[in-house]
Formats: structure tokens, sequence, C-alpha cells
């Protein structure tokens, strides 16, 4: 990130300058270079959108048949093919100050409907990005401070089912931190959008490498599975394939500890009690919390022995000859004992049986992954771009009149009030996020509705112009869109 400083709005542009107006940053940008943010040049005195604007074309999977460019017909000069390209707000250019229309407000007649999207590049100081990890191992302890570059830029949230959530950026962060607080976290939450892999410290906690679409990289290890379940569902899962094979199982978890014997599952299914005596906390039958603290050992606990969880059997129910398995939720750690004539549990080689049933747990394990999900709320500069009544925009998209998507992807649109979005961000081309010094995030989002409903909230009726009209000229990107995502002119 370079780091201009504007020169105040009173100050007199040298002959051949342009001043960039298209964030609160006013650069003052010299012949042949670009402003502070990289987005904007100045080209032989015009001020340029660096990066071309990105068209997406209509793929099989989203109700249309693939589409090549130009096809059977000759090439009539346009670079749209009606309903077949989607102009997205990637390279679009940004509405600032409030009051300027968005930069392409473009119109084409979709299943006999004339619609509308609206294309602006949001420039977000309310944002962040919501990450799940998919591990077993223990990050760090909620609300533990996340950093980068060793500035805090986030923080562990809540543990879902085999995966950590983290929460980073945040306007906290952006603005209300130090000069370079902000900038890491811009850094961070960008690098992040675009797919890149970022280095994140957890204070008291790993280090983890993070990219989307990719597996996590945990102190230096490379996650592979993500667990199949807890302690207490792998019990579930897998107890009639542990009857007759084994006397007990301990599946290890850092939250719920399995136990067959003990388990409703083991019940059912007649197995005797074997004496099993588990430290930690129990619960319900077979279901042990806290056996041991939590870490990056078997089951996300920190232990490596995992006879370090159990006391003596009881000798009413223990017996010389007990088969044990004690395995861990993704099946990546197990061992196999035999209780001696002490009742003491001697290691030896797994049977083959039991291999089997440790193999099946880990191939009923996914692929451990990192996504990321960008989260923004549209503001009143954005908003403004769209319609002059902002507020008919806000209850638009809220009701489903309006579509919402970034670069062409769909997002989750949060209850409430306000416009508040989420994107998973390997939906989107690639590179579609960029920022702005201020610090803030800038990134891609078009508005799509009727022709009619557009005019009816007040929209700038005389900045529409037709799709088909964009100039062949202007630099731009085409991209398929992917497959699994809807085509943003379908029907609404
Ligand atoms: S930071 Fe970028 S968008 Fe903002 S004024 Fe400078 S060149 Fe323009």
């Amino acid at each position: 990130m370079s780091d201009t400083i504007a020169p105040p709005l009173d100050v007199v542009i040298p002959p051949g300058n342009v001043r960039c107006d298209a964030c609160p940053v006013m650069c003052n940008i010299r012949p042949g270079l670009t402003g502070a943010c990289d987005r904007y040049a100045n080209a032989a005195g015009e001020l340029v959108r660096v990066d071309p604007l990105v068209l997406l074309d209509r793929v099989i999977g989203q109700g249309g048949a693939l589409v090549t460019f130009q096809g059977d017909a000759a090439w009539d000069g346009r670079i749209v093919r009606g309903a077949d390209t989607f102009i997205t707000a990637i390279g679009a250019g940004t509405t600032y100050p409030d009051y300027k229309p968005a930069p392409f407000i473009v119109s084409t007649e979709v299943d006999g409907v004339d619609m509308v999207t609206v294309v602006t590049e949001g420039i977000f100081s309310y944002c962040g990005v919501k990450v799940k990890i998919d591990t077993d191992r223990h990050l760090g302890a909620e609300r533990s401070v996340i950093r980068a570059q060793g500035e805090p830029v986030g923080h562990v949230t809540t543990a879902e089912y085999g995966s950590q959530m983290l929460s980073l950026g945040g306007v906290g962060h952006l603005t209300g931190g130090g000069k370079k607080e902000g900038r890491v976290t811009c850094e961070t939450l960008m690098d992040l959008s675009n797919g890149k892999p970022v280095q994140l410290t957890i204070d008291d906690g790993a280090t983890v490498i993070v990219q989307a679409g990719h597996a996590p990289v945990v102190n230096g290890v490379r996650e592979d599975r993500m667990r199949v379940g807890c302690g207490s569902a792998t019990i579930g899962i897998f107890a009639p394939q542990w009857l007759g094979k084994v006397d007990e199982v301990v599946v290890v978890d850092d939250h719920i500890t399995g136990v067959l014997s003990e388990h409703q599952a083991g019940k059912l299914l007649d197995i005797p009690p074997t004496g099993i005596r588990m430290r930690g906390r129990r619960s319900t039958p077979g279901r042990y919390f806290q056996v041991a603290h939590p870490g990056t050992g078997w089951g996300g606990t920190d232990i490596t022995d995992p006879l370090s969880i159990l006391d003596p059997f009881d000798a009413k129910h223990g017996r010389p000859g007990l088969r044990m398995l004690m395995v861990s939720t993704t099946g990546e750690h197990s061992a196999y004992y035999e209780l001696d004539e002490a009742l003491r549990p001697v290691a030896m080689p797994l049977p083959p049986v039991v291999q089997d049933s440790v193999a099946r747990i880990s191939e009923n394990c996914e692929p451990a992954l990192c996504s990321v999900l960008f989260i923004a709320g549209a503001g009143g500069s954005l908003r403004a771009g769209v319609t002059d009544n902002p507020v008919r925009l806000t209850r638009a998209v809220a009701t489903g009149v309006t579509r919402l998507t970034s670069g062409g992807a769909p997002v989750y649109l949060w209850p409430g009030g306000g416009i508040t979005f989420m994107v998973d961000v390997t939906k989107l081309p690639e590179n579609a996020f960029g920022y702005v010094p201020t610090p803030a995030l800038v990134a891609p989002i078009e508005f799509t509705m009727p022709l009619a409903d557009y005019k009816a909230m007040g929209g700038y009726m005389d900045h529409v112009r037709p799709l088909a009209s964009l100039d062949p000229n202007a630099p731009h990107r085409r991209v398929t869109g992917a497959a699994e995502n809807p085509w943003p002119w379908a029907p609404l």
C-alpha cells in the first residue's frame, strides 16, 4: 500500500496533475502516476480507472447454454450480448461524494422485462471478514486477540462443529486504533478477500496461515481433515462397527469425549460395563467434558498420551484381556490396548479389523478448508449513487424487489435495518477487492431490478444507458461466471 498524502482542497493542482475525487483522500496525481490506492491514474491529464471493467459471461449451470462471445454471428462491435453478459462493479469505479450517480447504470431486456443494474465499487469502512477454519486443534481461547504483522486485526469467536470461527476487521480496527493497525487490518482483509494466504497469530494460541478455499496451516502443519463429529457423535455413528471387535472405545475430543460402554449407543447394543473410569466432568452417560486442556494434540486436547485421561479401571467390571480402542475425532490419532492381570492397559498393534474402523472414521472426514466471508454494510454514499431517496433502495433490497450481488456472486442479506450482506469470496472473480487509504475496503456491488421499479424508487433515469452501448474500446476483462452461482440477470 502506498501512503499518499493528498494536498488540501484549496491548494491549486499543478498543470497536468489531476485530483481524484473517487474517495475522501482526494489524491493529487501527477502525469503517468497512480493515486494512493493504485486504482486510479493520471493518463495524459485524464483520471482513469486502472483495472479493467469485469464482464461476466453466462455459462451452462446458470440456466443457459454455454455462450461464446461472438458465437456463429459476425461480431457487431458490441462487447456485450444482452442478457448473456452481466456487468460487474469490478473495475467500475466509485461513487463519491454522496450525490454522484453510480458509474454504470445499465439496462437490458431479460425475458421480455426491461431490467436495470446499478453498478459501483463501494467504499466500506464498516466491513470485515468472518473466517471458518476446519480444525480440531485449539487455535486460541474465545475473545483472544488475533494479530497480523503484530497488529490486532480481530478476535477468536465461537468453536463450531469441527471448525473455529474468527472475526477480523470491523470499523473498530480500521479506524479505532492506531494508523498502523488500520493499515494492516485493511491489508489483511483485502488479501483474504482476494484469496491470498495471510499469516495470523493468536495471543496465547496458534499461528495459522489462512487462505480462502485452502487447507489451514496450524503452527506450520497443514490440516488435512475436518472431524467426523464430536466424540459422542462418533460413538453414535460407529458403535455397530465396533461391536464384537473391541470391548471399549474412547473417542477423545476436547469438547465431548465419548465412551462406548456408557453411551446410549453402547447400551442399545448391550455392550457390558468395562470398569473404565474417565477423568473430566461427566455430562450424560458416555459423554465427558474437559478431559484435558485444549491444545493441538489428540482431538483438540493437549494430550499426547491418551491414557492420561483415564483413572485406573474399576475391578468390579474390568477384566484381564479387555480390548480397548482410543481414537481421535478425525482418526488421526489412534491406539489399541488390552488390560493385563492388574487391569493396566498395555499398548498393542491395532488389529486389522480395528484399523479398518479407524480408517472409516478418517474416510468420513471432509477435507479441512478455510472459508472466508466478506461482510459489509452499504451506507450513505453508495445508496445515494443508486437513488435520490436511499431508504427506498434499502426497502427494495429487503423485500427482494432489488437483487444484490457482489462481483456477480450471490450474497446473504442480513435481516433487520440497513443493507448488510455477506459474500463467499471464492465466488467472485479474482482480485475483486481493493482499498483506499482512509483506510477502507473497496468491494464490488451491483443492484439489479426491473426498470419500472428503479424509476419508482427515484433512480437516476437520465443516467440509464443500454448495456449494449458500452464502449468496446474501453478496457475490460471477460470472465465466465462461476457455474454454481445463479445468473444475476435471472428473473427476480
Ligand atoms: S486513494 Fe484512490 S480513490 Fe482515493 S482519491 Fe486517491 S486515487 Fe482516488
